[in-house]
C-alpha cells in the first residue's frame, strides 16, 4: 500500500521524521476532501506497523502488513463514526485514551487513526485532549480533516499540521488516466472541483444524473423547461453537487459569450446551445454566478429554502436564453 503520486513530499517528510526518531505523537491531516488523505495515513500506518520497511515503503508481506491487510492488527486503531453515524461518540474515545495506557503488543509502536477528525463531539474532543496533552511513548495518532476549522483550537494546537492541497490538474488527469483511460478527465474533474478520487467515483456512479440534470439546464435556456419542476429537481437531494455543476456549466456559458464557444470546456453543452450562445444576455449568466455563491453558502449552512432559491435560479437562467 502506497501513498498517491502528490502526495510525496508530505510521505517523504513523516519517513525523515520516523528516521529521526522524532515523529510527531499526534499528526493532524488537513486539506479538502476526496484527495487521498485517509489513503496516506492508512498507507503510512502500514508503513509504520511493517517489521521490514524498504525503501520507506511497507515490505506487503511481513506478519504485520498481512494482519494489517486482514483488518485485524492489535496495534492499529481506526475510529470513524459508525455505518450511517455522523459522530465519533465519546464512548470510543475513552476506550482508546483507556487503551493508550498499553504498550504495542507486537508492532514497535501503537497507531491510531481519527477519520474525520471533526465528526468528534466536544466531549469526544475533551476526551482525547488529555492523551494529547500527555501522550504515552510509543503511541501515534493520526487525525484526518476536511474541515480542521471545526475542531477545537485545543486539539489543534496540539498536532503537527500536515497540509493535503489539491493536486495540480496535469498530475490528477495522469492519475485517473492510469486508473482508466477517459478522454473526458479534464471536464469531470472541473465538476468536482479538482478533487482526484471525487472525480473517480463521479466517473463510475454519477454521470447518469450529471447528464440528466445537465439536460434540464440547457432545456431552460432555451425556454422549454417548466421551472417548478427544475426547482423540485435540482433541490431534492446532492444540492452542493448540483449547483456545482450548474456553476461550471454557466462560468462555461459565460466564457463562451466571451470569447466564442471554442473556449469551452463542455463540448456536449456548446453543441447543444450552439445556435443559442451569441444572445444569451451576460449580464443575467453573471447574476446567476453570484446567486450560486450565495446558495452554495446556504446550502453549508442549511439555512434557506432551497427549493425557492433553485426556482428564482432557474428563470433567470431562462430569461439569460430568451
Ligand atoms: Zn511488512
Amino acid at each position: 500500500m502506497n501513498c498517491l503520486p502528490w502526495q510525496q513530499e508530505q510521505w517523504e517528510r513523516l519517513c525523515s521524521y520516523q528516521e529521526k526518531g522524532r515523529l510527531p505523537h499526534a499528526i493532524l491531516l488537513e486539506g479538502p476532501r476526496s484527495t487521498g488523505k485517509q489513503t496516506f495515513a492508512r498507507a503510512f500506518a502500514n508503513y509504520m506497523l511493517c517489521s521490514s520497511p524498504r525503501n520507506n515503503e511497507p515490505c506487503g508481506s511481513c506478519h504485520g502488513c498481512q494482519l494489517l491487510k486482514a483488518g485485524n492488527h492489535p496495534d492499529f486503531v481506526d475510529m470513524e463514526p459508525e455505518e450511517g453515524g455522523k459522530t465519533i461518540k465519546v464512548d470510543e474515545i475513552r476506550a482508546f485514551v483507556t487503551s493508550t495506557a498499553l504498550t504495542p503488543q507486537i508492532a514497535a509502536c501503537r497507531i491510531t487513526l481519527i477519520s474525520p477528525a471533526e465528526a468528534m463531539n466536544s466531549a469526544a474532543a475533551n476526551s482525547l485532549l488529555k492523551t494529547l496533552e500527555e501522550p504515552n511513548p510509543g503511541n501515534h495518532i493520526l487525525l484526518v480533516s476536511h474541515a480542521p476549522w471545526e475542531l477545537p483550537a485545543t486539539i489543534r494546537s496540539r498536532c503537527q499540521h500536515l497540509m493535503f492541497p489539491l493536486p495540480a490538474k496535469q498530475e490528477a488527469i495522469e492519475w485517473l488516466t492510469a486508473q482508466q483511460p477517459d478522454d473526458e478527465w479534464p471536464g469531470l474533474l472541473d465538476c468536482v472541483r479538482g478533487a482526484p478520487l471525487k472525480a473517480l467515483e463521479f466517473q463510475q456512479h454519477g454521470l447518469d444524473s450529471y447528464r440528466e440534470e445537465k439536460r434540464r439546464f440547457a432545456a431552460l435556456l432555451s425556454g422549454k423547461a417548466n421551472l417548478v419542476e427544475v426547482g423540485m429537481a435540482w433541490s431534492k437531494d446532492e444540492t452542493g453537487m448540483i449547483a456545482n455543476w450548474i456553476y461550471h456549466w454557466t462560468l462555461d456559458l459565460a466564457r463562451a459569450n466571451e470569447s466564442g464557444i471554442m473556449q469551452m470546456h463542455d463540448r456536449e453543452l456548446a453543441d447543444w446551445l450552439k445556435d443559442l450562445i451569441p444572445q444569451l444576455d451576460s449580464v443575467k449568466l453573471f447574476s446567476v454566478l453570484d446567486k450560486l455563491s450565495s446558495l452554495q453558502q446556504g446550502i453549508r449552512s442549511r439555512n434557506l429554502n432551497v427549493q425557492m432559491q433553485f426556482e428564482t435560479l432557474a428563470l433567470e437562467l431562462m430569461e439569460a436564453g430568451t
